[in-house]
């Protein structure tokens, strides 16, 4: 994905090396490969995304940083994501037009180092990405981007990043469209397997409008360039349930994923770039097992 020359949105709050001190508890526990699956924050609505990849090994800095201490690989991903983050303003905001939907709210963006406050609670970087709807902002630790491209192998494409902040921007429209409150309430009112499921569906919805983002960025700017959307393709089926849960446990147990399985993810991703339909929603799927 090409993004030279682009604007970088300013609804940005860069509070890397603020927060100093805290280390993140998860990391190298004797070598074990703990993947937690919920991350749910207390009382709050923190929806992740790709934190089960890297909370394994992920260690927090143990002294805070300067500004002018960031590495030139820091400045470069701080700065794709503030571009993103302007193509998806530019993007949600016709969408919004074209829907008769009124005016696109921004969400602010917030780079954090180690740990961050928010409306949801106080996170640690190995929560990974995570949108809160309580203030409307998307928390990301850069640090995310250097394991994902160490754990991953979605070496320096831009293009995987982008579908982790468009996934993320993905739940500030189910926020905005009323969606993510509605799950929510239901999600609260039964057991937990249904809510499992609905939250299946929320973050496949996220999936799609990622890919639905990218439908629009790509018809507007031509960034997209051969393989970008296979490599968004292979982050979204590392980070299926299923594939995760093998990895980790030799098996996969359907009935506690929370966020897809792989082919279910790559599906919605693919499903959204392809039409960039907004009259497509997971909720709208009858049979859970169709989508
Ligand atoms: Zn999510």
């Amino acid at each position: 994905m090409r993004l030279d020359g682009r604007r970088e949105s300013s609804n940005v709050e860069d509070r890397r090396g603020m927060s100093g001190g805290a280390k993140a508890g998860i990391g190298g526990i004797g070598g074990i490969i703990l993947i937690a699956l919920f991350t749910f924050l207390q009382g709050g609505d923190v929806t992740d995304v790709v934190q089960n990849v890297v909370q394994q090994t992920m260690q927090a800095p143990t002294e805070t940083v300067g500004e002018e201490n960031f590495t030139e690989e820091e400045q470069e991903l701080a700065s794709d994501c503030k571009k993103i983050l302007a193509s998806t303003e530019e993007v949600w905001t016709k969408v919004f037009e074209e829907n008769g939907w009124g005016e696109y709210q921004y969400p602010t963006l917030v780079l954090f180092s180690n740990q961050v406050n928010s409306a949801c609670g106080s996170a640690t970087a190995a929560v990974g990405p995570f949108y809160c709807s309580g203030d409307q902002k998307l928390y990301v630790d850069l640090s995310f981007f250097t394991q994902m491209k160490r754990q991953l192998g979605v070496e320096g494409n831009t293009f995987a990043y982008a579908y982790v902040i468009a996934h993320e921007i993905g739940h500030h429209i189910e926020y905005l469209t009323g969606t993510l409150n509605k799950a929510h309430q239901a999600m609260n009112q039964t057991d937990k397997v249904t809510a499992n499921q609905i939250s299946v569906r929320l973050e496949l919805l996220a999936d799609y409008y990622a890919g639905v983002w990218a439908h629009y960025e790509d018809a507007m700017n031509h960034s997209m360039e051969y393989g970008d959307l296979e490599k968004g393709l292979e982050l979204a089926k590392a980070i299926g349930d299923d594939w995760l849960q093998k990895k980790a446990q030799g098996r996969a147990t359907p009935e506690s994923f929370t966020h897809g399985t792989s082919d279910q993810r790559k599906r919605w991703l693919k499903r959204g770039f392809e039409t960039g339909d907004m009259r497509t929603s997971t909720f709208a799927v009858q049979n859970y097992n169709d989508l």
